[in-house]
């Protein structure tokens, strides 16, 4: 009888070693035409380096990719922003005047923000850009990566106004996502660069993210100039391992592949409780 129960106890206990291990596996997606991995190039801040280095590369090479853009497009680049997202090219919301702690290099301080401020702040670019691509649907790129106002988390006050569908934040080369049924929509890891990194490391990067079958997200600031720069070569290998690897890599816009990941992956879990709130 002690035996008997002894045997159940361990079994139940199996049972639920089994149950947790399927419930925290993650979700495996299968991305377009059969490819085995997924990789976004995201541009961030609205730098003329990208426009006179990085385009020509990227529209060589036939990949498209999502530019993070703030107030600074002015009469002399809008015209040319129009132009990409007519042609594929994804403008994503980066705020106006891209708000960070005071201890970045940074005129506007988002220790003077609060969460409101910052989503109708977000809100106005996003009328911005539908003015420049008629675009409905945004994505969003926090600036310095933080997600901060006035030292409270805005994310879940994000999440609430529904001013954005997807937000990027940042992190390192580590940040290979398969684990897709856990990520956060508006927390979406990336592989922030630092400048300096030669072709050879970002490759190695696509490299891991094709291993594992998942999606890397690239966050890159000056292409031969502006700052936190990587050299035109550097890019240019990238472009080329991309180009040529196009048939098992799919490299797409951030809205486009998070898109892809949510028709497969039902939802999220987001441990929060504005959640229900919101849906
Ligand atoms: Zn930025």
């Amino acid at each position: 009888m002690v035996k008997s129960s002894k045997g159940i106890g361990l079994f139940l206990w199996w049972m639920v070693c089994v149950l947790a291990t399927l419930t925290t596996r993650a979700q495996e997606v299968h991305w377009p035409k059969n490819r085995k991995a997924a990789i976004v190039l995201t541009y961030d801040d609205a730098l003329r380096s990208q426009l006179k280095n990085a385009i020509p590369q990227l529209e060589h090479a036939g990949l498209k990719a999502t530019f993070f853009l703030t107030s600074d497009i002015d009469s002399t680049t809008i015209p040319s922003w129009r132009k990409l997202a007519k042609e594929g090219y994804e403008l994503g919301n980066h705020t106006l005047y891209h708000p960070c702690l005071a201890i970045e290099d940074n005129p506007a301080k988002s220790e003077k923000y609060t969460a409101y401020h910052m989503i109708r702040e977000i809100e106005v670019m996003d009328r911005w850009l539908f003015a420049i691509d008629g675009k409905t649907t945004r994505t969003f790129a926090y600036p310095c990566a933080e997600t901060f106002a006035g030292g409270r988390d805005y994310v879940d006050s994000l999440r609430k106004f529904h001013v954005v569908k997807y937000a990027r934040i940042g992190g390192d080369s580590s940040n290979v996502i398969t684990d897709f049924k856990n990520m956060d929509t508006l927390r979406v890891p990336s592989y922030g660069l630092d400048g300096g990194e030669t072709g050879e490391k970002l490759i190695a990067f696509v490299k891991n993210v094709e291993k594992t079958g998942g999606l890397g997200v690239i966050m890159i600031h000056g292409v031969g100039g502006d700052y936190i720069t990587i050299s035109t070569e550097a890019h240019q290998q990238l472009m080329d391992y991309l180009h040529q690897h196009k048939k098992e890599i799919w490299v797409a816009t951030f809205q486009q592949a998070l898109d892809e990941v949510y028709r497969q992956v039902k939802r999220p879990k987001i441990n929060i409780a504005s959640t229900a709130q919101t849906h």
